[in-house]
């Protein structure tokens, strides 16, 4: 029994990893396989069997060696792993009310013959446990992860416990209101995935770009040439951005800056409630070329800055921006240590 097991479940695939007893991943690497949402929630719950047999097998463990696996899913769900609707899954009718913590719990249980804890969490809440482990093994500190990505995810770790709130919807942080600051004049206040206007997650994500900014910017006559009209599919469209940024496209230079002060401001909501002494920037939004997360992790420093109260503000004792720095990892290691600290 020395060892943790953490789930990450995502739209598309499922990535297992571990940790030992001190709280250190695995020598292997993680596994990933596809999470073929498509043929329903059982079928999701053998990959995840796969997965976390792949990685055992690459860190040449057993379940005998195994004391406790962690499961994240995107949300929202019950703080006990049922899931509710689900802007990755909603298409698929039998994935809404569906139990998947006691799914892999059952499922695991009947395959070794014996009973294995299966700990639940939210996505973006198991990757900020992750990132504030690294960050304050200690538990001194209070940690908040802003991980845009599709949409923003999101966590709070206070002195090392990681916020689930009271039904497990604590840190929804991309659908904190923020200022409307329109990129184009005349452009109105964002309408978020989640059907509210203003959130954060409708200025500074992927889906913000590809939903919103995008579609009102290429109608305009001078971006009639824009490299970003020869794409047609919407998705693609928006990922493309990040690639332009980083090579000085001056367009989409101007949008990932522009998301960068979103995600100032949204900071500044979540440290006049929180006065964390960490904001950690995740998820996709840091990972093209070095300069540009540089410059956007500027970006995001200045606008926090002017907005925060002074004390939040301070450039010495005030709150710290960093990068995370476990990537899409976090997620299953984050999963793997809430099944370490509930076991
Ligand atoms: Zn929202």
């Amino acid at each position: 029994m020395r060892y943790y097991l953490g789930v990450d479940m995502g739209g598309t695939k499922v990535a297992a990893h571990g940790i030992d007893l001190e709280g250190k991943p695995l020598e292997c690497d993680w596994r990933v396989v596809d999470a073929l949402v498509s043929e329903g929630p059982r079928r999701t719950v053998s990959q995840m069997i796969v997965a976390l047999q792949a990685v055992m097998d690459a860190a040449g463990i057993g379940w005998d060696d195994v004391a406790a696996v962690g499961l994240d899913t995107p949300g929202p769900a019950d703080i006990d792993g049922t899931l509710h609707y689900s802007a990755n899954l909603h298409s698929q009718p039998e994935w809404q009310g569906f139990g998947i913590r006691a799914a892999l719990e059952t499922a695991i249980g009947d395959l070794i013959g014996r009973p294995m804890q299966v700990t639940y969490d939210n996505d973006g809440n198991a990757a900020a446990h992750w990132e504030a482990h690294l960050l304050d093994p200690k538990g001194e500190k209070i940690v908040v992860l802003l991980a845009p990505g599709t949409g923003i995810g999101g966590g709070v770790v206070v002195h090392g416990d990681l916020l689930r709130g009271a039904r497990g919807m604590a840190a929804e942080l991309g659908h904190i209101r923020i200022p409307h600051n329109p990129f184009l004049k005349g452009m109105g206040i964002l309408q978020c995935g989640c059907g509210k206007l203003g959130c954060a997650e409708a200025y500074a994500s992927k889906a913000a770009l590809e939903n919103n900014l995008l579609p009102q910017i290429l109608r305009r006559p001078e971006y009639a040439d824009h490299p970003l009209q020869s794409i047609p599919d919407p998705a693609k469209r928006a990922y493309e951005v990040r690639t332009l940024a980083g090579n000085g496209d001056s367009l989409c230079r101007k949008l990932f800056l522009y998301q960068a002060e979103r995600l100032g401001e949204l900071g500044v909501q979540v440290a006049n409630v929180l006065d964390p002494s960490v904001i950690v920037i995740g998820g996709g939004f840091i990972e093209g070329t070095p300069e540009l997360t540089e410059a956007v992790m500027e970006r995001i420093r200045d606008s926090f800055k002017r907005e925060a109260f002074a004390k939040h503000g301070d450039p010495a004792l005030g709150v710290e921006i960093v990068t995370a720095s476990s990537g899409d990892r976090a997620g299953a290691l984050g999963a793997a240590l809430s099944a370490m600290k509930a076991h």
